[in-house]
């Protein structure tokens, strides 16, 4: 299965990313952490993407658009899952020519949709820890130690584009340029799966596996 992952920063699109790659066996490729890890490693991709993730701003498309293609060409047979990519009707364009190069096409498209209040409180809670990428909420999914790592003692971080001033910036880029990647999808024909990822996590992958199910079984 080949399935975009569409919604808005904080939705829960990595959340339930992991929960459908366990279940299908699908290679994972979050835009979002191939740019953190570029950033880490200060590749020349890295650099260029810096500045605008800083600032909740997208990255060019010259950039990532060839950073997923080649990532989707590391996926086996089974497919993938493509999470914060595409992120503007360009990029759904190429990534739509780009399989059609190889006779492939986008199985699912799935759509989580939240109120940006929500969003807000979820993302500005949001603390990860550096060492091995656990992800807690100060008031959701509180660590058994304020600020520390339940797996490896280490002190939690908050995100540097998860601040309030960064968040509202990605939540004004969202609704202007990945909003329109859905009416895209829409309009030529592709149906669109919308999921309120206003509910728990555990209800959100109900909702989604009953989709995915439906589709694997076709
Ligand atoms: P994410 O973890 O998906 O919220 O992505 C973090 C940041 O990486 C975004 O705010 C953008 O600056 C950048 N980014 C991730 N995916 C894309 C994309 N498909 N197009 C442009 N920029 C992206």
């Amino acid at each position: 299965m080949r399935i975009v992952l569409l919604g808005a920063p904080g939705a829960g699109k990595g959340t339930q990313c992991k929960r459908i790659v366990q279940r299908y066996g699908l290679l994972h490729l979050s835009s979002g952490d191939i740019l953190r890890q570029q950033r880490a490693e200060g590749t020349s991709l890295g650099k260029k993407a810096q500045s605008y993730m800083d600032a909740g701003q997208l990255v060019p498309d010259q950039v990532v658009v060839q950073m997923m293609i080649d990532a989707i060409k590391k996926a086996s047979a089974a497919g993938f899952i493509l999470d914060g990519f595409p992120r503007t009707v360009n990029q759904a364009i190429e990534l739509d020519d780009s399989l059609a190069d190889n006779g492939q096409a986008v199985d699912a498209i799935l759509n989580l949709q939240i109120d940006d209040r929500v969003v807000a409180e979820r993302m500005t809670g949001r603390r990860s820890c550096p060492k091995c990428g656990a992800v807690y909420h100060v008031k959701n999914l509180r660590p058994k130690v304020d600020g520390i790592c339940d797996n490896d003692s280490a002190r939690l971080v908050q995100r540097y584009d998860d601040s309030l001033e960064v968040v509202a910036e990605r939540l004004k880029t969202y609704h202007q340029q990945t909003e329109p990647v859905v009416d895209y999808y829409n309009n030529n024909g592709r149906a669109v799966f919308d999921v309120d990822a206003n509910n728990g996590a555990d209800e959100v992958s109900d909702l989604i596996f009953q989709k995915l199910d439906a589709i694997a079984e076709a």
